[in-house]
Protein backbone atom coordinates (compact mmCIF):
# COMPACT_ATOMS: atom_id res chain seq x y z
CA UNK A 1 0.00 0.00 0.00
CA UNK A 2 1.03 3.60 -0.49
CA UNK A 3 2.62 5.13 2.28
CA UNK A 4 0.16 8.42 1.85
CA UNK A 5 -2.76 5.96 1.66
CA UNK A 6 -4.70 5.88 4.83
CA UNK A 7 -4.40 2.16 6.21
CA UNK A 8 -7.64 2.34 8.25
CA UNK A 9 -10.37 0.50 6.19
CA UNK A 10 -14.18 -0.17 7.17
CA UNK A 11 -15.92 -2.84 4.82
CA UNK A 12 -19.81 -2.59 4.88
CA UNK A 13 -21.88 -4.59 2.69
CA UNK A 14 -25.32 -3.60 2.06
CA UNK A 15 -27.50 -6.90 0.96
CA UNK A 16 -30.57 -6.26 -0.81
CA UNK A 17 -31.88 -10.02 0.99
CA UNK A 18 -31.99 -8.64 3.89
CA UNK A 19 -31.99 -5.06 3.72
CA UNK A 20 -29.51 -5.11 6.03
CA UNK A 21 -26.27 -3.25 6.49
CA UNK A 22 -23.71 -4.44 8.57
CA UNK A 23 -19.51 -3.90 9.04
CA UNK A 24 -18.25 -7.10 8.34
CA UNK A 25 -14.54 -5.87 8.48
CA UNK A 26 -12.72 -3.49 10.21
CA UNK A 27 -8.88 -3.60 9.23
CA UNK A 28 -6.20 -2.91 12.05
CA UNK A 29 -4.41 0.50 11.76
CA UNK A 30 -0.98 0.60 10.30
CA UNK A 31 1.26 1.65 12.66
CA UNK A 32 3.23 3.62 9.97
CA UNK A 33 0.37 5.21 8.92
CA UNK A 34 0.87 9.27 9.15
CA UNK A 35 -1.19 9.71 12.18
CA UNK A 36 -3.82 12.48 10.29
CA UNK A 37 -4.20 9.31 8.17
CA UNK A 38 -5.98 6.95 10.97
CA UNK A 39 -7.34 9.35 12.42
CA UNK A 40 -9.18 11.31 8.85
CA UNK A 41 -9.85 7.98 7.85
CA UNK A 42 -11.21 6.85 10.88
CA UNK A 43 -13.83 10.22 11.09
CA UNK A 44 -14.76 9.36 7.26
CA UNK A 45 -15.35 5.90 7.94
CA UNK A 46 -17.34 6.36 10.85
CA UNK A 47 -19.60 8.75 9.30
CA UNK A 48 -19.87 6.60 6.03
CA UNK A 49 -20.76 3.79 8.47
CA UNK A 50 -23.40 5.82 10.12
CA UNK A 51 -24.78 7.03 6.58
CA UNK A 52 -25.23 3.09 5.41
CA UNK A 53 -27.03 1.97 8.56
CA UNK A 54 -29.69 4.34 8.39
CA UNK A 55 -30.77 4.20 4.91
CA UNK A 56 -32.00 1.13 4.74
CA UNK A 57 -32.96 -0.84 1.76
CA UNK A 58 -30.56 0.18 -1.18
CA UNK A 59 -30.93 -0.36 -4.96
CA UNK A 60 -28.35 -2.63 -5.00
CA UNK A 61 -25.97 -5.56 -3.53
CA UNK A 62 -23.08 -2.60 -2.62
CA UNK A 63 -20.09 -3.40 -0.36
CA UNK A 64 -18.83 -0.10 0.52
CA UNK A 65 -14.85 0.82 1.24
CA UNK A 66 -14.06 4.46 2.49
CA UNK A 67 -10.50 5.61 1.43
CA UNK A 68 -8.73 9.03 2.54
CA UNK A 69 -5.93 9.74 0.48
CA UNK A 70 -2.84 12.44 0.28
CA UNK A 71 -3.47 15.39 -1.99
CA UNK A 72 -3.34 18.93 -2.10
CA UNK A 73 -6.51 19.44 -3.91
CA UNK A 74 -9.80 18.97 -2.96
CA UNK A 75 -11.76 16.00 -4.66
CA UNK A 76 -13.93 12.76 -4.16
CA UNK A 77 -14.71 10.13 -5.96
CA UNK A 78 -16.07 6.83 -6.14
CA UNK A 79 -15.51 3.40 -8.08
CA UNK A 80 -17.72 0.75 -9.75
CA UNK A 81 -16.24 -1.69 -6.81
CA UNK A 82 -17.34 0.53 -3.96
CA UNK A 83 -14.30 2.31 -3.04
CA UNK A 84 -15.05 5.94 -1.62
CA UNK A 85 -12.14 8.32 -2.04
CA UNK A 86 -11.73 11.50 -0.59
CA UNK A 87 -8.33 13.95 -0.69
CA UNK A 88 -7.39 15.01 2.60
CA UNK A 89 -7.96 18.72 1.43
CA UNK A 90 -11.81 17.61 0.77
CA UNK A 91 -12.01 16.21 3.96
CA UNK A 92 -10.22 19.66 5.85
CA UNK A 93 -12.69 21.72 3.12
CA UNK A 94 -15.61 20.69 4.87
CA UNK A 95 -16.36 22.68 8.08
CA UNK A 96 -18.52 20.32 9.92
CA UNK A 97 -19.37 16.17 9.95
CA UNK A 98 -22.63 17.50 8.11
CA UNK A 99 -20.86 18.90 5.68
CA UNK A 100 -18.33 15.92 4.99
CA UNK A 101 -21.37 13.51 5.41
CA UNK A 102 -22.83 15.19 2.25
CA UNK A 103 -19.72 14.70 0.01
CA UNK A 104 -19.72 11.07 1.50
CA UNK A 105 -23.12 10.40 0.63
CA UNK A 106 -23.05 12.00 -2.88
CA UNK A 107 -20.20 9.20 -3.72
CA UNK A 108 -22.57 5.95 -2.09
CA UNK A 109 -25.46 7.16 -3.76
CA UNK A 110 -23.52 7.22 -7.08
CA UNK A 111 -22.01 3.32 -6.24
CA UNK A 112 -25.86 2.61 -5.19
CA UNK A 113 -27.02 3.67 -8.52
CA UNK A 114 -24.74 2.02 -10.87
CA UNK A 115 -23.51 5.13 -12.12
CA UNK A 116 -19.90 3.70 -13.37
CA UNK A 117 -21.31 1.20 -15.30
CA UNK A 118 -23.36 3.37 -16.86
CA UNK A 119 -20.71 5.68 -17.90
CA UNK A 120 -18.49 2.42 -19.04
CA UNK A 121 -21.68 1.51 -20.61
CA UNK A 122 -22.04 4.68 -22.52
CA UNK A 123 -18.39 4.90 -23.64
CA UNK A 124 -18.40 1.24 -24.82
CA UNK A 125 -21.68 1.53 -27.20
CA UNK A 126 -19.76 5.24 -28.47
CA UNK A 127 -16.12 3.48 -29.16
CA UNK A 128 -18.40 0.42 -30.79
CA UNK A 129 -20.82 2.83 -32.91
CA UNK A 130 -19.47 6.27 -32.43
CA UNK A 131 -22.25 9.33 -33.19
CA UNK A 132 -21.74 12.54 -33.80
CA UNK A 133 -22.84 14.14 -31.09
CA UNK A 134 -21.18 11.69 -28.64
CA UNK A 135 -19.66 14.40 -26.52
CA UNK A 136 -22.89 16.64 -26.41
CA UNK A 137 -24.48 12.99 -25.23
CA UNK A 138 -21.55 12.09 -22.42
CA UNK A 139 -21.84 15.37 -20.51
CA UNK A 140 -25.46 14.96 -20.76
CA UNK A 141 -25.36 11.69 -19.31
CA UNK A 142 -22.82 13.07 -16.59
CA UNK A 143 -25.22 15.97 -16.06
CA UNK A 144 -28.06 13.53 -15.15
CA UNK A 145 -25.95 10.82 -13.35
CA UNK A 146 -24.99 13.73 -10.79
CA UNK A 147 -27.91 15.64 -10.03
CA UNK A 148 -29.34 11.68 -9.49
CA UNK A 149 -26.47 11.57 -7.14
CA UNK A 150 -27.58 14.56 -5.77
CA UNK A 151 -31.22 13.46 -4.92
CA UNK A 152 -30.52 10.55 -3.18
CA UNK A 153 -27.36 11.87 -1.61
CA UNK A 154 -29.72 14.28 0.47
CA UNK A 155 -32.30 11.26 1.22
CA UNK A 156 -29.10 9.37 2.56
CA UNK A 157 -28.46 12.12 4.78
CA UNK A 158 -31.80 12.85 6.13
CA UNK A 159 -32.39 9.35 6.62
CA UNK A 160 -29.17 9.28 8.86
CA UNK A 161 -30.14 12.78 10.80
CA UNK A 162 -27.62 14.85 9.41
CA UNK A 163 -28.42 17.95 7.89
CA UNK A 164 -29.53 17.29 4.42
CA UNK A 165 -28.95 21.00 3.36
CA UNK A 166 -24.98 20.46 3.82
CA UNK A 167 -25.22 19.25 0.65
CA UNK A 168 -26.12 22.13 -1.01
CA UNK A 169 -23.29 24.29 1.20
CA UNK A 170 -20.81 21.52 -0.02
CA UNK A 171 -21.85 22.32 -3.26
CA UNK A 172 -21.32 26.11 -3.31
CA UNK A 173 -18.19 25.63 -1.15
CA UNK A 174 -16.75 23.52 -3.81
CA UNK A 175 -18.31 26.23 -6.86
CA UNK A 176 -15.72 28.97 -5.74
CA UNK A 177 -12.38 27.89 -5.07
CA UNK A 178 -12.13 24.25 -6.43
CA UNK A 179 -14.27 24.10 -9.43
CA UNK A 180 -14.38 27.77 -11.05
CA UNK A 181 -14.96 26.29 -14.38
CA UNK A 182 -18.13 24.51 -13.17
CA UNK A 183 -19.44 26.41 -10.70
CA UNK A 184 -22.77 27.84 -12.73
CA UNK A 185 -23.49 23.59 -13.08
CA UNK A 186 -22.66 23.18 -9.02
CA UNK A 187 -24.72 26.27 -8.12
CA UNK A 188 -27.87 24.51 -10.17
CA UNK A 189 -27.12 21.07 -8.27
CA UNK A 190 -27.04 22.89 -5.05
CA UNK A 191 -30.40 24.45 -5.72
CA UNK A 192 -31.96 21.39 -6.39
CA UNK A 193 -30.38 19.81 -3.03
CA UNK A 194 -31.80 22.90 -1.28
CA UNK A 195 -35.24 22.09 -3.16
CA UNK A 196 -35.23 18.39 -1.96
CA UNK A 197 -33.76 19.06 1.37
CA UNK A 198 -36.70 21.51 2.06
CA UNK A 199 -39.13 18.90 0.93
CA UNK A 200 -37.91 16.28 3.11
CA UNK A 201 -37.77 19.11 6.21
CA UNK A 202 -41.32 20.07 4.94
CA UNK A 203 -42.47 16.10 5.62
CA UNK A 204 -41.15 16.66 9.07
CA UNK A 205 -37.64 14.96 8.87
CA UNK A 206 -35.04 15.35 11.66
CA UNK A 207 -33.67 18.46 10.54
ZN1 LIG B 1 -20.75 13.08 -8.34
Amino acid sequence: MNAFRATLVVLLVASSAAHAVAPVAVAAPDVRAKPWATETNARVASIGGRLLAANGPYPCVCSFRFEVVEGAAAFAYSLGDGSIVLSRAMVAAAESDHELAAVVAHEIAHVALRHSKRRDDFLLQQARWPSADGAALFKALLWQIERKADALGVRILANAEYDPMALARSLRTLATPMHPTEARELIARADLAEAIASAIRSMGGAF
